[in-house]
């Protein structure tokens, strides 16, 4: 008997219980799925970074920890944690809705929708955007989720550019990789899109120094992590001009205080992270084969590298 504990929050059991039964019959498990179980009973826990559970060690027979979350910054320094951590990638229904999230919010800056849709002076302003293969976008985090965006735009007629730690070939995107080329795949980016990790090493990446890298009037989408951005640089860098808005859905402090100048800002669009969520039946079938694998033997899927922080 295979002893699974959900330790996500109350609210998710209801959404989670019956996807996760479905998928581990579907695979032929013989398991006991519970938000109860006696710690040293527990073979998996399917996890949210934000549950009850922060130390692990009661936990001496657990095998995995799988998390809901396609984040994990809140998880990989945790030093009771010494089994393998696997993360959610490949739930089509997360992915899908990044995707939708990211090409919605490039097509309002690029078309210049607010400007047509806001119109109080019911004047006549003839803003004819130019079309998509004028208006390079460039894609920082070349992962599942920024692969996934890099292609929906592509097919849209973007030119773009992405860009990752290590090399990547993505048909009809320009790869960058690595520092030593990131100023290049700023330089051309009339719209930012931010979908990288956060770790110690892209904390405050989009600092003062690459905002003025940006084309002046470059517009920027994050639905990655709130710490890529150096607040107050982007601030200075609104209110000079040099960006012409920020579409913001992931903050350093969330839910973001109500007093932070974000909210305020007449250039900064805030949405409450709801770029994209797990999706229960989908991801069910990515945790499920997972523990599949724990019992066979097989090698977990989307393992985190607690060096490198995802
Ligand atoms: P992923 O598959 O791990 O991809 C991360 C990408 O970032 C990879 O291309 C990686 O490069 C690149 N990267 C990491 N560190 C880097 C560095 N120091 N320099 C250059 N590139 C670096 O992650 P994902 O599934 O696409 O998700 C991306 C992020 O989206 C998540 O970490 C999470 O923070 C965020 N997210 C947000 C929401 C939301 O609702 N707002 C929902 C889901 C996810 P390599 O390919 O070379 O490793």
């Amino acid at each position: 008997m295979i002893n699974i504990l959900f330790a996500a929050t109350d609210s998710r059991w209801p959404e989670y219980a019956a996807p996760l039964r479905k998928a581990l019959d579907a695979l032929g498990l013989h398991y006991v799925l519970s938000r109860e179980l006696a710690p040293e009973d527990v073979d998996y826990i399917v996890y949210a970074p934000n549950s009850d559970v922060q130390d692990f060690r009661p936990y001496t027979r657990l095998k995995a920890v799988l998390n809901l979350w396609a984040g994990v910054e809140k998880v990989t320094q945790n030093p009771t944690l010494t089994v393998p951590l696997a993360r959610m990638v490949d739930d089509e229904g997360l992915t899908q809705g990044m995707v939708e999230y990211v090409t919605g919010h490039v097509l309002r800056h690029h078309l210049g929708m607010d400007a047509h849709i806001v119109n109080p002076g019911h004047d006549w302003p003839k803003l004819t955007p130019p079309l998509a293969s004028e208006r390079p976008v460039t894609i920082l985090g070349l992962g599942t989720l920024g692969v996934a965006c890099a292609k929906a735009l592509r097919t849209l007629g973007f030119p773009v550019t992405g860009w990752s730690r290590s090399p990547k070939q993505v048909d009809g995107v320009r790869c960058l990789h690595g520092m030593d080329q990131l100023d290049k795949a700023l330089e051309t980016a009339q719209i930012l899109v931010l979908l990288l990790p956060d770790t110690p090493a892209t904390t405050d990446l989009l600092n003062a120094e690459r905002l003025a890298r940006l084309p002046k009037g470059a517009m920027i989408v994050n639905p990655g992590r709130g710490p890529l951005i150096d607040d107050a640089a982007l601030v200075a860098a609104l209110d000079g001009g040099q960006i012409a808005h920020a579409t913001l859905d992931v903050f350093r402090i969330e839910p973001l205080p109500q007093d932070h100048p974000f909210w305020a800002h007449p250039k900064v669009t805030v949405t409450p992270h709801i770029a994209s969520e797990t999706r229960a039946p989908s991801a069910a079938r990515v945790i499920a084969e997972n523990i599949r694998r724990g019992e066979v033997g097989e090698p977990f899927l989307h393992l985190v590298d607690r060096t490198s922080g995802y």
